[in-house]
């Protein structure tokens, strides 16, 4: 477990690491650096850099914390990589059910095994379930989403690299939006985000703009319209299960 610098979460629990690219939104994965730069480091979780791996030992680890988290999970990895197999997965979800007290945001780029296994899984209302759109061509993944009974469904329009008009949010809960950073960045236009901005408005849907992102993201911030969009999704976090 590790504190994060992620604006829309507290804690990022890695479970699984590793991945292999899917989609255009992977290109300067964020996850594939960390594991290069851990590795570099000698730590061993990481030994096998970007390599798909399990780590049971890591199960135990929501058990130990103290105050009610809001949980990224598998910030390095995607909890639904066609390696993992089913019977992690559904460990993995075990240890959500059993800590209602925490909120786990799972995000995902494979949503198609997510539509695939949705059904031998538990959701529990303390899990958040979210993929990942970039642009127009993935956009099947909302539908995807939209079929599983996951309490809370997010969309990540993060890097956003086309204008995403129309967006089918029916049963969509909360929505994030962001630029993409690092050395060579794509752009991500204004009048993209606001008019995400609006579709969530008119759709009833949180929304949070995390950052404008650039090759500076730190001055480029995360300002829009003169203010932060920082909404989250409303739900009770002790509702039963
Ligand atoms: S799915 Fe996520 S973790 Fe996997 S390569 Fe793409 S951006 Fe990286």
């Amino acid at each position: 477990m590790a504190q994060s610098s992620i604006e829309w979460t507290e804690m990022t629990w890695n479970p699984t690491t590793g991945c292999t690219k899917v989609s255009s939104g992977c290109k300067f994965c964020y996850a594939e650096i960390m594991s290069n730069r851990l590795q570099a480091m000698g730590v061993e979780k990481y030994k096998d850099n970007f390599e798909v791996r399990i780590h049971p030992e890591s199960l135990k680890i929501p058990y130990t914390w103290k105050r009610s988290k809001v949980v990224f999970v598998n910030s390095m990895s995607d909890l639904f990589h066609k390696d993992i197999p089913l019977q992690f997965i559904q460990q993995v979800f075990e240890v959500m059910n059993d800590n209602p007290q925490h909120i786990f945001q799972v995000l995902t780029k494979r949503a198609d095994r997510l539509f695939e296994l949705h059904k031998k899984l538990k959701w529990t209302h303390n899990i958040w379930m979210g993929v990942s759109v970039e642009n127009g061509k993935v956009k099947s993944r909302i539908d995807l989403l939209r079929e599983t009974n996951a309490r809370v469904k997010f969309l990540s329009l993060e890097p956003l690299l086309s204008p995403l008009n129309n967006l089918n949010l029916e049963k969509i809960d909360w929505i994030i939006v962001g630029g993409e950073s690092g050395h060579n960045p794509r752009p991500m236009k204004s009048d993209w985000v606001l008019d995400i901005q609006e579709q969530c408005k008119i759709a009833n849907v949180s929304f949070f703009f995390k950052q404008w992102g650039g090759k500076n993201k730190k001055a480029n911030g995360r300002l829009l319209n003169g203010r932060t969009y920082d909404e989250m999704p409303e739900i009770e976090l002790q509702q039963s299960i």
